[in-house]
């Protein structure tokens, strides 16, 4: 059997790709990517000539099967997806599990990815967190998710484009009320924005403007179900009750 890796890529800043990354797609048989034509221009700018087959949302059982016929034959591949990690909110997953099924060896290399990016700069506290990728369209469908998740004790992250991102915050400060939010704008890009502030600034400042890019909302948990240590100050005066020194 060949190898399934996958890969991640940049999510914005071409730097973001590691040198394991970058020897796997020059050694690899083949490439399956979500759109063929984004991921050659990364190659070209990596100077990678690997042979590419596209691998999208709306054929990946059928696309799926192809490629794993080319593993059981021996062929290493790598998954790619437009940006960052493949099978997080992206194409990936039909194809790894029928890897699994199947007895293919998988190998996942670490990797750019919006959502542990913005999570590492949000400054919440972290014994876990809840990620939802992208909440549904309808405004419906959002709201009774979002109600689902108000007694949620992890913050909540979210992936949303730049036309929902206002509807998004809007329901959110109505069912969860105004809690701490952290706004993560074109992570690694120029016009990178890092924001922690609440939903009702957040959902104003949304509403100002029509806003471009792409976003990770991450929502703090409301305080009664907060875990140990809601403030700041609550945590250093625990550690100072609880330290030897
Ligand atoms: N697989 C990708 C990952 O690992 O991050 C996510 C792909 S998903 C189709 C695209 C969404 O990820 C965007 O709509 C946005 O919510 C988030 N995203 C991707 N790149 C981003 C960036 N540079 N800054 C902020 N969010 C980003």
């Amino acid at each position: 059997y060949g190898t399934l890796y996958i890969v991640p890529t940049p999510i914005g800043n071409l730097e973001d790709i590691t040198l394991r990354a970058i020897r796997i797609l020059k050694e690899v048989d083949l490439i399956a990517a979500e759109d063929t034509r984004h991921t050659k221009k990364l190659l070209n700018h990596l100077g990678i000539t690997t042979r590419l087959i596209s691998y999208y949302r709306e054929k990946e059982a059928q696309r799926g099967a192809q490629i794993l016929d080319m593993l059981t034959e021996g062929k290493n591949i790598a998954l790619v997806s437009d940006a960052g990690t493949p099978a997080i909110s992206d194409p990936g997953s039909v194809l790894v599990r029928l890897a699994h099924e199947h007895g293919i060896p998988i190998v996942p290399l670490p990797g750019p990815s919006a959502l542990i990016s913005a999570m590492s700069a949000s400054g919440f506290e972290q014994t876990g967190f809840l990620f939802h990728g992208f909440a549904p369209s309808k405004k419906g469908q959002r709201r009774k998710l979002l109600k689902s998740l108000k007694d949620c004790e992890y913050p909540v992250a979210f992936y949303e484009s730049p036309h929902r991102i206002e509807g998004l915050l809007t329901d959110a400060l109505e069912i969860f009320g105004n809690r701490k939010t952290l706004w993560a704008r074109e992570l690694t890009k120029t016009f990178e924005e890092l924001e922690q502030s609440d939903l009702a600034c957040l959902r104003k400042k949304a509403a100002e403007k029509k806003q471009k890019g792409e976003f990770v909302i991450i929502i703090q948990p409301g305080e009664k179900m907060a875990v140990k240590g809601e403030s700041i100050e609550e945590l250093i005066n625990w550690y100072r009750d609880n330290s030897d020194l």
